[in-house]
């Protein structure tokens, strides 16, 4: 045996002695490799740390509600709700053998197109940090509509809402708060002015500080102030459609965040051009104001 041939034959041992070491125990840094193959492979160790989501599948019996099937499980209605978004469109109707998805602990959430990580924590008011860890996203730099993905600790649901404000049932727009209409759509005089006025939307009558929720799921393209409008949220929809919501004390969302129908936007006020509380909404598609009144549910 020549010196080269022996030199060859000493690394080949002692590579198969160091791969037999590593097969035997794993990577010598476990968390740094999980990271650096970027996929849930070997590393038992990091992966048992984020508990799985606790997820049974159930199928709806006869006669059945959606508060007794949240009840038997111990898990809230609108977590339920929020898990099955995909699945249910009325509270009060539920057909026997739907297969409904258990949750504990959190929602699952179904991403929709346009709707980043970034979103869907702001959209649960839960960290995004807990949401990638919850799902070991930490090495995905995309997600995809359709995808589900568990909420850990989200008990409510922004589908709950919509469907609440849009008397049960799912709607294409529901309302933003629900109060007495003070001011309708159409040609009236101006409260302020006094001058013949033409109002583009509708006025709600509701406390300073209730609750705005989105009309309508889609991206919010204007979260500021107008000397009219006051504090004001404008959202962007599919069909050319935006809705205007005025007079606000607070606003919760920014410009590019996308929101869901039934989330929270901001709270309603008494700013800008207003003679007291109540909230001004707009419905408005490829620049031509509607009457909400014929697009909200009842
Ligand atoms: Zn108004």
């Amino acid at each position: 045996m020549n010196r080269s041939l022996r030199i060859a034959a000493i690394w080949g041992g002692l590579g198969l002695l160091l791969w037999a070491w590593w097969a035997h125990q794993g990577p010598l840094l476990p968390s740094q490799s999980f990271h650096a193959q970027g996929g849930p492979t070997l590393d038992d160790e990091a992966l048992s740390l984020v508990p799985a989501p606790d997820i049974v599948e159930y199928e709806v019996q006869l006669g059945e509600t959606l508060e007794q099937i949240a009840a038997r499980f111990g898990v809230s209605l609108e977590a339920l709700v929020g898990s099955n978004a995909n699945i249910l469109d009325d509270l009060h109707a539920l057909e026997p053998g739907t297969v409904l998805k258990i949750v504990k602990n959190g929602v699952l959430h179904s991403v929709k197109r346009g709707q980043t990580l970034t979103d869907i924590a702001r959209t649960y008011g839960v960290s995004l940090s807990e949401i990638v860890r919850a799902n070991r996203l930490e090495d995905r730099e995309y997600i995809y509509p359709g995808e589900e993905f568990f909420i850990p600790g989200a008990v409510t649901s922004p589908l709950f809402t919509h469907l609440q404000m849009a008397g049960g049932r799912k709607s294409f727009f529901a309302w933003p708060v629900r109060g007495v209409l003070s001011s309708g759509f159409g040609p009236r005089i101006h409260p302020i002015s006094g001058e013949p006025d033409f109002h583009q939307g509708i006025d709600i009558e509701v406390p300073e500080g209730t609750d705005v929720y989105a009309s309508c799921a889609g991206r919010v393209i204007v979260a500021g102030r107008h000397s009219g409008y006051g504090l004001y949220i404008v959202l962007e929809h599919s069909n050319g459609y935006r809705t205007l919501y005025g007079h606000l004390s607070g606003i919760g969302v920014y410009r590019g965040q996308f929101v869901e129908g039934g989330q929270a936007i901001g709270r309603s006020g008494n700013t800008g051009n207003s003679t007291g509380p109540h909230l001004h909404f707009e419905i408005v598609q490829y620049g031509r104001p509607l009457n909400p009144l014929a697009l909200l549910p009842p």
